[in-house]
């Protein structure tokens, strides 16, 4: 037997555990300090009745013999299909509904999909990441180039005509910057990845906080995006399934002459036997009337958080980016700090935690993230010691 030496070149993320163990040793050190987390990337509002009724009927139908369903469809029951395809058509995208494939979220399938590729494509990854692109492709032995995302280019790099490529990741709006791409773009990628016959890897996990009109949702809305992307969604933001788990990808039939939708359907038939009816039950309440009103209630409760950080770097003068279409705000450190000083500075003074920026990648020091996924009196109080120790 050998093992998958791949493994050895994996960087070891420190990052969560890091900030886990700093809090734990400042909390320790100080009792009677009232910490507050900016720092968490999951969400905290509870599922909404119309998914939680759903679920509970669905499990009602597992109780008889009539309603029992036993093994679905691999890549999904054609409710959800159906439902997610009537979605798509709400910001004017039309999917065929094979090409829509269930999952148990965006992570495994982000994962997943590069058993459809090559070991010798190059994979080119914006910096700062969401660290599963990097790690998937280094697991299975690829080589992985990094596109600058800085504060010059508002963390929404473009492509390089001059860069070669064959496997390209965006993500939008983006972990853990905040920053999302407008038409213009997105168009830009995908008029590249067209011209040089590599694909997109759409990561749109986030695209539920979208509320500029003029902001894509969907890698579809843009002309020419079926030929060269593959979008990767979730219900996990969107309407709290983080702990439920179920997700969806899109690989178009126009992609690569319609094979990677097959190769697709192949590979989720031969490794994976679908997610649970009774969580795609659930699931599929999103979209019922009630669901959306409901879902929108609560997305609303984290833009709010959103709203009250923003406006405090508004009145701080700190430089950031995100915050309104993402649940992230994404800070330049004050006084030049790097992100591991700012975080211990701001936890000090502060009692707040954040996500030093120097954990997504080399271009992500002197940069901090806040997130807008916890409570809303916390996140005020959180807002007014900002205000206090940066003001
Ligand atoms: N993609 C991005 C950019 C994320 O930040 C996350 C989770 O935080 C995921 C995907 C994972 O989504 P899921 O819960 O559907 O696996």
């Amino acid at each position: 037997m050998q093992i998958n030496q791949n493994f050895d070149n994996i960087a070891q993320s420190y990052l969560f555990s890091t900030v886990a163990k700093k809090q734990r040793e400042f909390q320790a050190a100080h009792p009677e300090a009232d910490v507050i987390k900016l720092s968490i990337g999951d969400v905290t509002r509870p599922l909404v009745p119309a998914v939680i009724d759903a679920l509970h009927a669905a499990v009602e139908d597992q109780a008889r013999q009539e309603t029992f369903h036993g093994y679905g469809d691999e890549q999904g029951y054609s409710f959800l299909h159906e439902a997610l395809a009537g979605y798509y058509r709400t910001h004017g995208v039309s999917l065929d509904t094979d090409e829509i494939f269930i999952s148990d979220g965006a992570k495994s399938d982000l994962g997943n999909i590069l058993d459809l590729f090559s070991a010798d494509n190059t994979v080119l990854v914006p910096d700062p990441v969401y660290p599963v692109y990097v790690d998937t492709n280094v697991m299975a032995g690829r080589k992985v180039i990094f596109a600058d995302a800085n504060a010059g280019n508002g963390f929404l790099p473009l492509p390089d005509a001059g860069t070669a490529c064959d496997i390209i990741y965006i993500c939008s709006p983006n972990n853990p910057t905040g920053a999302a791409y407008d038409r213009a773009g997105l168009q830009a990628w995908v008029e590249y990845a067209n011209a040089q016959h590599a694909v997109i890897l759409y990561d749109a996990a986030y695209e539920c906080f979208i509320e500029d009109t003029g902001l894509p949702r969907s890698i579809y809305e843009i002309e020419g995006a079926k030929t060269c992307a593959v979008e990767f969604c979730s219900f996990s933001k969107m309407a709290g399934f983080t702990g439920t788990r179920c997700g969806w990808t899109i690989v178009p039939k126009a992609l690569a002459d319609g094979k990677l939708n097959k190769m697709w359907l192949r590979r989720q038939t031969t490794k994976f036997n679908g997610v649970p009816y009774i969580v795609q039950k659930g699931a599929a309440a999103c979209f019922t009337e009630a669901g959306m009103q409901q879902i929108r209630e609560t997305l609303g409760y984290y833009k709010q958080n959103a709203k009250v950080l923003s406006e405090t770097l508004d009145s701080l003068g700190i430089w950031y980016t995100g915050g309104k279409n993402s649940p992230y705000l994404w800070l330049k450190c004050p006084n030049s700090m790097d992100s591991w000083t700012f975080f211990d500075y701001l936890l000090e003074h502060a009692h707040v935690v954040g996500t030093p920026g120097a954990g997504f990648g080399k271009n992500g020091d002197g940069f901090f993230r806040l997130t807008a996924f916890g409570d809303q009196q916390r996140t005020v109080e959180a807002a007014e010691r900002l205000k206090k120790l940066l003001g």
